[in-house]
């Protein structure tokens, strides 16, 4: 394949839902999907267990499912933009079953609809059990495969977008075999979530937030940087990825309980089905008292049946789940943040869109509704592709191509964030961060993407959704910190910080 045939076309990147569902919308029209591992592999997408929230039973409605997102949200929603995600969800499972993902399905042939934390009624549409996001992935890139529309280049790792007069003119790719330049004015990031940047996260390590760098860089405006969900109940294994045990496993009757069989979270409204950032705290504060934390899900009948993944993944580690309770700790899950993006997922700079975990549209304000995300990729990738349609290809241009930075390593972020950016934070914490992600920041992605959180988290001097400040414990009755942050503003506040650090 010669790269220069692809000129012209509009660029994804991503392999995930995000990135595949806007490929196969895109169809006919002509598009590129990149990818640095194949297309499903590698994705967070893979990985979901709980499945895709959406109102389809009789009990259910729009309304209802906003009201849920909302309360989770905590105050920062856009409910406008909620109202849309959410109205898209019945066509977005429709559309699912006729390309032909098995959803799981009642004697009487209904789609089975399961429960979360914090939601209302029972919405959670699954296939295979645990096993959505494996299924809903790979018929999606089935597809995409399928689709003469789509060229799919495998390898390599977007590395820089070109931006010049205030237009996207390409992007530089890296991959084994060299350095490749695509030149387009249409360019959509779809690379998801960043909980690499975490000493334990539940996405895959190289997820650590490099679409949100490039779009930075180029002069994007991110949002919500500071709202990172923590999944209360990861297996508490070696390693930077721990295996998910889903909600939906507290949601059929796990409880929580410490080495003494004590159950922590009894007496907090809403028990082990509180929303997750509350959970998250209540195992935390065990843990910061020197206790060791379970999941006892031995009282569920047919565990093994119900939850093949999550079985599987603890006797991997040595635990089975049916006869012992399962070692569990918070980590870094979700990124409500992202680029700051309108409902047709377009950015501050002409010719760069956004899609999926990587960008923020608003639907999930300070905390993510369990099964809201697969939903908002799938509905999203939808208006955006039906965006990029209406935006002509112009002919490409390369006036000034751009170099890559050397490749970015996360390695160096993990302890400074997760020290101070993870479920419990303080100002001065935070303030050291900054301190040492700063003059690692201009050449490394990792560095730039781990300082946005900290001065993001550091504006809000408040507690809220998954943003918990212990020298600022209390909510403002309104919510006052700026949410909007771009490179310069970064820098800047960086800057400052260095400055009076050294008065
Ligand atoms: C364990 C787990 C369980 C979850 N369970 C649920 C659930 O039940 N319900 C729910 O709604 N949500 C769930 N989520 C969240 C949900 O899975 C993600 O938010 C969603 O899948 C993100 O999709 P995405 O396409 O945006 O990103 P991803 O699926 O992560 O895909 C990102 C893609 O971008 C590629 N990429 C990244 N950087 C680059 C680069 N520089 N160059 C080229 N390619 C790049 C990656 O290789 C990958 O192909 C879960 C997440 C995890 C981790």
């Amino acid at each position: 394949m010669d790269i220069r045939d692809l000129d012209g076309k509009a660029l994804i990147i991503g392999g995930g839902i995000a990135g595949l569902m806007t490929a196969l919308k895109l169809a006919p029209e002509p598009c590129v999907l990149l990818s640095k591992a194949s297309i499903g592999e590698e994705t967070s997408s893979i990985l979901a267990q709980g499945g895709v929230a959406a109102c389809i039973g009789a009990d259910d409605s729009v309304a209802l499912q906003v009201a849920d997102t909302l309360a989770a949200g905590d105050g920062l929603c856009i409910a406008p933009v909620a109202e849309r995600i959410i109205a898209g969800g019945p066509a977005a499972i429709d559309e699912l079953v006729r390309l032909g993902v098995p959803f799981d399905r009642d004697a009487d042939g209904h789609l089975k609809r399961g429960l979360e934390a914090a939601h209302s009624r029972h919405r959670i549409v699954h296939a295979g059990g645990d096993k959505t996001g494996r299924e809903i992935t790979l018929t999606l890139a089935a597809a995409v495969r399928a689709a003469p529309s789509v060229t799919i280049v495998e390898g390599f790792a977007a590395r820089r977008l070109s931006v010049e007069a205030g237009e996207v003119t390409g992007l530089v790719a890296e991959g084994e075999s060299g350095t490749v330049f695509f030149r387009t004015n249409r360019i959509v990031i779809a690379t998801g979530g960043l909980s690499g940047l975490f000493a334990h996260g539940t996405n895959p390590v190289g997820s650590w937030g490099q679409g949100l760098a490039l779009a930075a860089r180029a002069g994007a405006m991110l949002s919500d940087m500071e709202f990172v969900q923590f999944h209360p109940t990861a297996l508490d294994a070696p390693g930077p990825q721990l295996s998910l045990i889903s909600e939906a496993v507290r949601g059929e009757g796990a409880i929580l309980v410490d080495e003494n069989g004590h159950r922590f979270m009894a007496d907090v409204p809403g028990a082990e089905l509180a929303p997750r950032d509350v959970v998250a705290r209540g195992v935390w504060q065990q843990l910061r008292a020197g206790h060791r934390t379970f999941l006892d899900a031995r009282a569920i009948k047919d565990l093994e049946a119900h939850f093949p993944g999550v079985t599987q993944h603890c006797r991997a580690a040595g635990i089975d789940p049916v006869t012992q309770p399962i070692p569990i700790r918070p980590a870094a899950h979700y990124h409500m943040g992202g680029i700051k993006v309108d409902l047709a997922g377009r950015t501050n700079i002409d010719g760069l869109w956004a899609v999926g975990e990587a960008a923020c549209t608003g639907l999930h304000g300070a905390n993510r509704l369990a099964s809201n995300s697969l939903l908002e990729a799938l509905v999203c990738a939808g208006f955006v592709a039906e965006s990029l349609k209406s935006a002509p290809s112009k002919p490409a241009r390369l006036e000034h191509p751009v170099q890559p930075l050397r490749p970015s390593d996360p390695h160096a972020v993990r302890p400074i964030l997760s020290r101070a950016a993870g479920v419990l934070r303080t100002g001065a914490e935070l303030r050291h961060a900054a301190a040492e992600l700063y003059p690692l920041a201009g050449t490394n992605d990792a560095a730039l993407v781990g300082l946005m959180i900290a001065i993001a988290a550091l504006r809000r001097e408040e507690s809220r959704g998954a943003h918990f400040r212990l020298d600022f414990a209390q909510k403002d009755a309104i919510p006052v910190s700026p949410r909007d942050i771009n490179l310069t503003q970064v820098c800047g506040a960086a800057q400052d910080l260095a400055l009076a650090q050294v008065a």
